[in-house]
């Protein structure tokens, strides 16, 4: 048994998720879940995924060893407000937080001196939403892209590198930066544009749209189940990951306006260089076996 008390704050898909393979693996004692919503804290109660469901944050952390935020990124600073007058001494803040930056600046300065923070960001999710969503098995196999501070204490990082490779993932330690950086064109450049070429069909004339969702199997559909991921999480990604982003889509912009010119001119040499690249970059995710789909409700 790794931890003794394990606060989970969001019992999402990411939260319930990992109270179920916490609970798979027999890896603490007591599974406590803070939620703001009561309907939440009931139905996880009725799942069998807690010990113990509240809406009081500050009272959900008391004496536990371990904390994990599951909330969006952007609600880190009001939730840690919340909840920091009850952590006890010694306790490990952790998080699965998409961007990793921002949610130090926001996480630290709000925690108490005694307490350790090793920021997390496991690279494994559905488009779903909610208690009911998540499964034991999502981590299985994916990163967790670890990202600890220069002062973070050793011990309280091997702890959460032990907990996520308990559950079925591989662990790494990687810079902040460097992750938001990483994350920006594996993660959210996709996801920007699976949201843009969803919303341009979706402002097309109905007769058009109607037949754009008739047709959808010759990609689009792919790019649909993406653009329905959860959007306030979606949000707060953007939001909190903002100079990468926006770095990664000037490059992306030039790039599309290359490509745009060679069919313009009739340059099928650059067209066909281009794709015969991204075919290796195919292989190379495959080689890396990184094109394993979720094991459930994927
Ligand atoms: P989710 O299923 O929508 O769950 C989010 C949870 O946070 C819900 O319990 C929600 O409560 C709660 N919440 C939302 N806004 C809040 C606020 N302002 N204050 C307090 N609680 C709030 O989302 P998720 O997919 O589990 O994502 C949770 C975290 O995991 C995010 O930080 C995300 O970046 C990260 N993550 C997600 C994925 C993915 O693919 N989904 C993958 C890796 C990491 P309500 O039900 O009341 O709204």
């Amino acid at each position: 048994m790794l931890f003794q008390r394990i606060a989970i704050v969001g019992f999402g898909l990411i939260g319930s998720s990992l109270a179920r393979a916490i609970r798979r693996g027999g890896l603490a004692q007591e599974i406590v879940c803070i939620d703001r919503a009561q309907a939440v804290c009931d139905r996880v109660m009725a799942l069998g995924l807690a010990d113990m469901a509240t809406v009081d944050a500050a009272l959900g952390v008391l004496d536990c060893d371990l904390v994990v935020l599951c909330v969006p990124v952007g609600a880190y600073k009001n939730v840690i407000a919340a909840l920091a007058s009850g952590l006890k001494p010694g306790c490990i803040v952790s998080d699965v937080g998409s961007v990793k930056q921002a949610v130090i600046d926001a996480v630290l300065p709000q925690l108490p001196a005694d307490v350790h923070f090793v920021p997390a960001h496991p690279i494994s999710g559905t488009e779903h939403s909610g208690p009911d969503a998540g499964f034991a098995e999502l981590f299985e196999g994916r990163w967790c892209i670890i990202t600890p501070l220069p002062e973070t204490d050793i011990r309280a990082m091997e702890k959460i590198v032990a907990l996520w490779e308990a559950i079925g993932a591989k662990a790494e330690i990687m810079d902040a930066r460097r992750h938001d950086l990483v994350l920006g064109i594996t993660s959210h450049l996709p996801h920007l544009i699976a949201y843009t070429i969803v919303g341009t069909a979706s402002d097309l004339e109905t007769h058009t749209k109607d037949d754009v969702i008739k047709f959808s199997a010759g990609g689009f559909r792919d790019f649909t189940r993406i653009a329905a991921s959860d959007p306030v999480m979606w949000r707060d990604v953007f939001l909190n990951n903002r100079e990468a982003v926006l770095e990664i889509l000037q490059r992306f912009n030039e790039d599309l306006t290359n490509l745009q010119r060679a069919i313009r001119y009739g340059d099928g040499d650059t067209l066909e260089s281009l794709f015969t690249r991204t075919r290796e970059i195919r292989r190379g995710v495959i080689q890396a076996k990184q094109e394993v789909p979720p094991a459930k409700k994927a």
